[in-house]
This record gives structure tokens, C-alpha cells and sequence, in this order.
């Protein structure tokens, strides 16, 4: 293996200081229009999952989807994700 090359265990605290905090103030921003905002101003649409989409372009963002189990969680339409620490 590369020894610059890591497995995704070297970045667990990472991920889980990213993922453990205030999500609706984070700043994303749209890979289609560009546009940057909190999350907690996207807009929301319930279905089989739930899908986030930017509300200057309509291009969806995230997409969620639970069960009993999991979370799957794809973010589709997401440049950036800028998370205050
Ligand atoms: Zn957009």
C-alpha cells in the first residue's frame, strides 16, 4: 500500500466531530447554480426518503433515506459543506 494511503478508519474522528453538530447552520453550497446557504433554509421534500434541494434552482442536494437500521445518506448536488467548529 501507498504510505501515503490511508483506509477510512484513519479519519473516524473526523467524520465523527463533522457529523455530531448543529447541521442547519452549516453553509452548503449548490454544485449546479452555485448559490450558498444554511441548510436549514433548503427545502424539504417527503417521500420514500426525504430529499433536500436548493431553493434558488430546485437541484436536489442530499438525499435520505432510514429504516429500523440505518441511514443512507447521498449528497448529490452538495459543492461544499462549510461546518463551523
Ligand atoms: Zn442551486
Amino acid at each position: 500500500m501507498d504510505g501515503l494511503r490511508l483506509d477510512g478508519n484513519a479519519v473516524a474522528g473526523l467524520l465523527q466531530e463533522v457529523f455530531a453538530v448543529e447541521m442547519t447552520t452549516a453553509v452548503g453550497t449548490c454544485s449546479n447554480c452555485g448559490a450558498s446557504g444554511a441548510v436549514g433554509a433548503v427545502h424539504v421534500y417527503r417521500g420514500a426518503g426525504l430529499v433536500l434541494r436548493c431553493p434558488q434552482c430546485d437541484n436536489p442536494l442530499v438525499k435520505i433515506v432510514r429504516n429500523d437500521t440505518h441511514i443512507w445518506i447521498a449528497f448529490p448536488g452538495v459543492r461544499a459543506l462549510a461546518i463551523a467548529t
